[in-house]
């Protein structure tokens, strides 16, 4: 893929509620400097699309890259945007709507600039260098507070009419279950995201059915993170491990409901729970995901776990911007 851009640099940006990430590729891809800084989403969209090109232009420096050897931008964005206008059409960890972030780089750096989702842009860098390389459809899920979703293919992101397609997190799993934040029932979202699986491991400790857990973290849900649930099912606690492979069944049959409508060729998992525990769920959603899928798809589609962590969405967002700006 990367024979289709042009030689010079290529940036990624990966904009978080939080912290924001902006990393220099050369024209084979390889990060030649980066840069993270705090977000300051209070501060107004004006103050924080400052912070932002000084982002940019401190990544610049720290690879000794001129401005002017820039051939691309591509942007991860933490909601809706219209890839072809480059305006975030809404973020809510930003409290941004309708804001033209790509004409505002495009003035600045005189460069060609590329918005996309920040799920997306994992979902397509993993495609690109990932789990997925070598693939021509690609189904992402990546279980977090929520459960994003993204979908390549044949190399180009889906993203449906309203730009927010593949939510994948508000697929009905339980008839009649808890309510959603999104306001459904039942949701993927609500027996599958870290935030469930931390709710239930909670209710083990604070049963006794979970004594690792209890003695490590308590049961308050926040700090029920990726790493220490893996540790307590290594540790014994085999209630947690029960609650592990029920939300990797929940996934997998939402994963083989995707699979029958998308055929894809590898499903990659991404996020802190299935990069902390691979094997498990790997084994489990896979295993859901057959059973659920239309009998003649199945063993056409492999699951597999995410391989590039953090820096996805940020070389997702680069190879994107690259790839669009040269065609
Ligand atoms: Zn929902």
């Amino acid at each position: 893929m990367a024979n289709k851009t042009q030689p010079g640099y290529h940036l990624g940006f990966d904009l978080g509620g939080t912290k924001m990430l902006a990393v220099v590729y050369d024209d084979q891809f390889n990060a030649v400097g980066r840069n993270r800084i705090k977000t300051r989403g209070n501060l107004g969209v004006e103050s924080v699309l400052q912070r932002l090109i000084g982002n940019i232009e401190s990544a610049l420096t720290d690879a000794q890259v001129e401005p002017s050897e820039l051939r691309s931008i591509g942007i991860g964005v933490p909601g809706a945007v219209n890839m072809q206008t480059g305006v975030v059409l809404g973020a809510v960890n930003l409290a941004w709507k309708n804001v033209p972030v790509a004409e505002t780089l495009v003035n600045h750096f005189q460069c060609p600039v590329q918005l996309l989702n920040d799920v997306d842009a994992g979902v397509f860098g993993e495609s690109q260098f990932g789990a997925g390389r070598g693939a021509t459809n690609v189904l992402g899920v990546f279980p977090g507070t929520g459960i994003g979703g993204g979908v390549v293919l044949n190399g180009e992101i889906v993203t449906g009419a309203s730009q927010t397609a593949v939510e994948i997190g508000h697929i009905p799993a339980v008839p009649n279950g808890i309510r959603c934040g999104c306001g459904l029932r039942g949701c993927l979202e609500t027996v599958a995201s870290r935030l469930a699986i931390a709710g239930q491991a909670a209710q083990a400790a604070y049963r006794g059915a979970a004594p690792y857990l209890l003695e490590q973290v308590g049961t308050d849900i926040s700090l029920i993170r990726s790493g220490v649930l893996a540790a307590s099912i290594a540790n014994g606690d085999s209630e947690v491990e029960r609650i592990i492979k029920s939300a990797c069944k929940y996934l997998g049959k939402a994963i083989g409901a995707m699979a029958t409508v998308l055929s894809p060729d590898v499903v990659v998992l991404g996020g802190g729970l299935a990069e902390a525990m691979p094997e498990l769920f790997t084994k489990y959603t896979s295993k859901a995901a057959e059973k659920s899928v239309v009998p003649i798809l199945k063993g056409t589609f492999e699951v597999k776990i995410a391989e590039l962590g953090d820096d996805a969405s940020v070389l997702g967002a680069a190879v994107w911007g690259a790839q669009k700006s040269a065609s």
